[in-house]
């Protein structure tokens, strides 16, 4: 296909080779980043080693607890999210093996209870209300209630499960109408459906059929049909396949291809093909190919920041969500040898001193283990 246009050698190609795109030169910063401290690693003696993979468990609680008590103005954009603020901080707490004081917690539980609608479901905020235009035209009254969210239901269900205590899990109203359609959707709905167990063949009915018709040609799955394979819907979809005993339909081998693939040759898992390595995906994706992992221990190293938190990636800054799931993503990592839960990993398993080890996590509904157990005994006896 010499001098052609579409061939390899055409003119157009050979300038495409000599400028590379954006997502090029960010992908190559990103590896001479990680390799780089890959190599300020190996070039430290034994000790000094030791001290650099040693989990900071004192700063990484001081950070997350400043952030339960008080966030700056920067925040004011995760207004709508704020039940999510509290699972990324409180499951976070609870993975290092910590726990909050008690007037926190009774904080946080107040908190929630606020953001609860009385129909059942939680909304974005206290006060963040939707008004019935309706009937304020015809009757000049203005009733305003919560706007309940599946995924801030999600996020306020496992905060509570993870605080544990009849004063937590009984605040919980397990009724729901309505919601959204996508992957996420069909996980949240479905995952604290049988957390509190609620789930019925009726919520169950079709969901197996959508999350199929959302798996794309390259075997991941999408948030919705004929979109991209993305990381996150396809931990959602695949969790959610589990929770209803319909994993198998999934081509599975197909599936496990794509996640193994999406891992970066500078460790750690891109959520897309040919998108940057990302630490939040080391739960995301690191999750679903336990077994498979070798790169997803080194994260510790690379996405952890010095003043405690972890971030995306060096260079960006340490927040709360990638606190929150660098911290699961490892400890799936550190577990995933285990033979069951009584057994605890192997040294070998833990990066570091085996002082890193962190709470077991429930895979399906990324909350602690033991967090989940005492939350399905209270509502299966209600
Ligand atoms: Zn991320």
């Amino acid at each position: 296909m010499s001098g052609s246009a579409i061939g390899t050698d055409s003119p157009a190609a050979e300038m495409a080779a000599a400028t590379p795109t954006v997502t090029q030169k960010d992908q190559w910063m990103v590896e001479s980043q990680v390799f780089h401290t890959y190599q300020h690693y190996s070039s430290l003696p034994s000790k000094a080693q030791a001290v650099l993979l040693e989990l900071q468990r004192d700063k990484h609680m001081e950070f997350l607890t400043k952030g339960l008590r008080q966030l700056g103005p920067s925040f004011s954009v995760l207004d709508a999210n704020r039940p999510w603020l509290c699972y990324w901080i409180i499951h976070s707490i609870a993975l290092l093996g910590d726990s909050v004081h008690d007037n926190l917690e009774q904080s946080a539980v107040d908190f929630l209870n606020r953001c609860q609608d009385p129909e059942g479901g939680y909304g974005g905020g206290p006060g963040q209300a939707s008004c019935f235009a309706i009937l304020y035209v015809f009757y000049r009254i203005d009733i305003c209630f919560l706007l309940p969210h599946l995924a801030t239901t999600y996020a306020a269900v496992n905060t509570l499960t993870t605080l544990g205590g009849y004063r937590s899990l009984s605040s919980i109203n397990r009724m729901h109408h309505g919601g959204e359609i996508d992957v996420r959707a069909c996980y949240t709905a479905i995952s604290v459906a049988s957390a509190l167990s609620i789930l019925d063949d009726e919520l169950v009915q079709n969901v197996g059929n959508y999350i199929l018709s959302c798996q794309t040609y390259e075997g991941g799955i999408a948030g919705e049909p004929g979109s991209e394979a993305h990381g996150g819907y396809t931990f959602c979809g695949f969790a959610t396949m589990l929770l209803i005993n319909e994993a198998n339909r999934l081509d599975l081998a197909r599936l496990i291809d794509w996640v193994v693939f999406r891992q970066g040759v500078e460790g750690g898992f891109q959520g897309r093909t040919n998108k940057l390595v990302d630490g939040c995906y080391s739960f995301w994706q690191g999750n679903k190919v336990l077994k498979e992992l070798l790169s997803l221990t080194r994260l510790p190293i690379v996405g952890r920041e010095v003043e405690g938190g972890f971030r995306d990636k060096p260079g960006k800054n340490r927040d709360h969500y990638h606190t929150c799931y660098c911290l699961s993503g490892l400890s799936a990592a550190q577990y995933s040898y285990s033979e069951d839960a009584d057994s605890p990993p192997l040294p070998r398993a833990v990066l570091g001193p085996y002082s890193n080890l962190l709470e077991p996590i429930h895979p399906l509904y990324n909350v602690v283990l033991e967090r989940y157990y005492e939350a399905y005994e209270f509502f299966s006896r209600r």
